[in-house]
This record gives structure tokens, C-alpha cells and sequence, in this order.
């Protein structure tokens, strides 16, 4: 048996359409469309590529973005102006800062000076607090954790009292993806660097989410027969074949994996472009809240 593969750009492109259609018709409506400030720090070209996609994500579906890119050595005065200044912007529906900040900027006090109306990341501590807690609905979920879930809503699979792992326990993914899990009536189990006999307890999952960045840990013969994994770790990996001498591989060795699950992302192709369309989504969704309410 061969695994159903879990296509994330054919989903992503198809949620990115539905939200080029919403903000029209949010244009339409209200002659104003959602707006997105991405603040970058510094010169990082990982940080770079990732500002420049997600700013080309949002002019394709009609999402307004403002560029604010600052040297390395801004100030942690300075930075929390700007952060501050884009609270107070009616235009800017969403706020993101891209992370890693320099090491001299304190990351939790930008994070949490965003706006809570205005955290598309859904990195802020109350809304982190709000998504560990019952019925308290966070204004804004983090996106590849939402991203992950999605997935598996438009797969058709039912999370509803099933056996769901995650590997992993970061703030960003790990943790806000085995929070949605919790509410969604899965039977969970989060895995990290110190958990004892991790193949028997990966084996257990009838969802798999792995996001501990270390390329093809899981194996084959660690999943459960029937499993649904999402592959969140994007590994690059010494590869002399490719032009650019290395290629991207998950934390699942997929070729082994695909035999025995029932479904499986690939990657690349799986969770990360669920990322940015969850980002749009946020942006939208911020942004009629907004309009509703004002
Ligand atoms: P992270 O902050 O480094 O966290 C890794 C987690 O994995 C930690 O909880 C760590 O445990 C656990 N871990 C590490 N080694 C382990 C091992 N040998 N056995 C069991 N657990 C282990 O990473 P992250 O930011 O969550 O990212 C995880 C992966 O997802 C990376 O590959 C990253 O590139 C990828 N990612 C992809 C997207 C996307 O859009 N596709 C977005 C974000 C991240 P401890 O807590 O005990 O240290």
C-alpha cells in the first residue's frame, strides 16, 4: 500500500484563491482591503526570502503590504516605536515581525508590544495563553500549527478521539499544534529531546505531527500502519546531484513512511506553503474583524 500524499501547494493554492475572492469582496463592501506590515531586522537572507514571499503571497490576492526594514543596529526604543506606530495605523490590519531578532533586541518585549488586534503570527503571550486554555478562542492562531490542522480538515481526516503524538515542543509549531489537537478531542501525547522509547511512542499515533528539525529521524517501522503523518521539518541535506549542492528533507524518511502510513506530506510541498496562506488568512481575518467592528 501506497500512502495518499497530502498535497500543501494544491491546498494552499486553492485557500489562496478563496482569499483573493473574500478580499475582493471585502473591497467591494467597505472600499478597503487588509493591509500587512512585515518589520525585518537586519540583513539575514533567510529572513529576507521569507519577508520577500510572504509580500508577494499578499499582492497576489490583493492583501496591501508595507515593508519596514531596519539595519541591524536599530535600537530596542526604536524598534518598539516602529511596532508601536503600526498599532496605531489604520491601513495595517496585521503585524509581522520576523523572527529571529538580533541578539541585542529583546524578542519577547517586541512580540508582546504587537497589538493583539494585530498578531498574525499568533505569537503574542496572551494569545498563546488563550489556545492553552478551554474555551478561551485566541484572536489569532499561529500559522503553520493552524496550517497543519487545515490540512488534515480538507484531507477529510477526523481528529475526533483519535491517538495524535507530536514531536516536538516549541513555541511556534510543537506546542500550538498539540494545543489545536487538545481542543479538536485528540488523545495526546507530546514528545521532545528527553522522551523514553520514542519509536514505541510515535508507533501509537494514529496522527502523526513531526516538527524537531532533524532530517529523516522518524523511520518507517516507527509508524503505525494506517497513520496520518504531517511532516512539519524542513532539513537541508548534503546532496552533490543538485545544482546547489544540497536538497530539502522532512523529519520523516518519506520513502519508508509512504509504504506504511495511509496519508503523508511531502516536503517540500506539504506544510510550508500552508504557512504563508494561513498568514494571508489571519490578515483577512483581522482585518474583517476590524471593519465589522469600527
Ligand atoms: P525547535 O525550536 O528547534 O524545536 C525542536 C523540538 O524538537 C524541541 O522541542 C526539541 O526538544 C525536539 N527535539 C529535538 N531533537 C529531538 C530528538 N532527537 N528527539 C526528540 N525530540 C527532539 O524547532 P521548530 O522551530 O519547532 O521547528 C521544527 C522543524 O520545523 C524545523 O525543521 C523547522 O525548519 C521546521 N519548520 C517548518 C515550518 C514550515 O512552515 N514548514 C515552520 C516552522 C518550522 P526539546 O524541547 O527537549 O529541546
Amino acid at each position: 500500500m501506497s500512502a495518499q500524499i497530502i498535497d500543501g501547494k494544491a491546498i494552499a493554492a486553492a485557500i489562496r484563491s478563496e482569499i483573493k475572492q473574500e478580499v475582493e469582496a471585502m473591497k467591494a463592501q467597505y472600499s478597503r482591503v487588509p493591509g500587512l506590515a512585515a518589520v525585518l531586522v537586519g540583513e539575514r537572507k533567510d529572513s529576507q526570502t521569507y519577508v520577500r514571499m510572504k509580500k508577494k503571497a499578499c499582492a497576489e490576492v490583493g492583501i496591501s503590504s508595507f515593508g519596514h526594514d531596519a539595519p541591524a543596529d536599530i535600537s530596542q526604543a526604536e524598534l518598539l516605536t516602529l511596532v508601536q506606530d503600526l498599532n496605531a495605523n489604520p491601513d495595517v490590519h496585521g503585524i509581522l515581525v520576523q523572527l529571529p531578532l538580533p541578539d541585542h533586541i529583546d524578542e519577547e518585549a517586541i512580540v508582546g508590544a504587537v497589538s493583539l488586534e494585530k498578531d498574525v503570527d499568533g505569537f503574542h503571550p496572551i494569545n498563546i495563553g488563550r489556545l492553552s486554555m478551554k474555551r478561551r478562542d485566541p484572536l489569532f492562531v499561529p500559522c503553520t500549527p493552524k496550517g497543519c490542522i487545515e490540512l488534515l480538515d480538507r484531507t477529510g481526516v477526523a481528529i475526533d478521539g483519535k491517538r495524535a503524538v507530536v514531536l516536538g515542543r516549541s513555541n511556534i509549531v510543537g506546542l500550538p499544534v498539540a494545543m489545536l489537537l487538545l481542543h479538536r478531542n485528540a488523545t495526546l501525547t507530546i514528545c521532545h529531546s528527553r522522551t523514553k522509547n520514542l519509536p514505541e511512542v510515535v508507533r501509537e499515533a494514529d496522527i502523526l505531527v513531526a516538527a524537531v528539525g532533524r532530517p529523516e529521524m522518524v523511520r518507517g517501522d516507527w509508524i503505525k500502519p494506517g497513520a496520518v503523518v504531517i511532516d512539519v521539518g524542513v532539513n537541508a541535506v548534503d546532496d552533490p546531484t543538485r545544482e546547489k549542492g544540497y536538497r530539502l528533507v522532512g523529519d520523516v524518511a518519506f520513502d519508508e513512511a509512504k509504504d506504511v502510513a495511509a496519508a503523508i506530506t511531502p516536503v517540500p510541498g506539504g506544510v510550508g506553503p500552508m504557512t504563508i496562506a494561513m498568514l494571508l488568512r489571519n490578515t483577512l481575518e483581522g482585518a474583517r474583524r476590524t471593519l465589522a467592528g469600527g
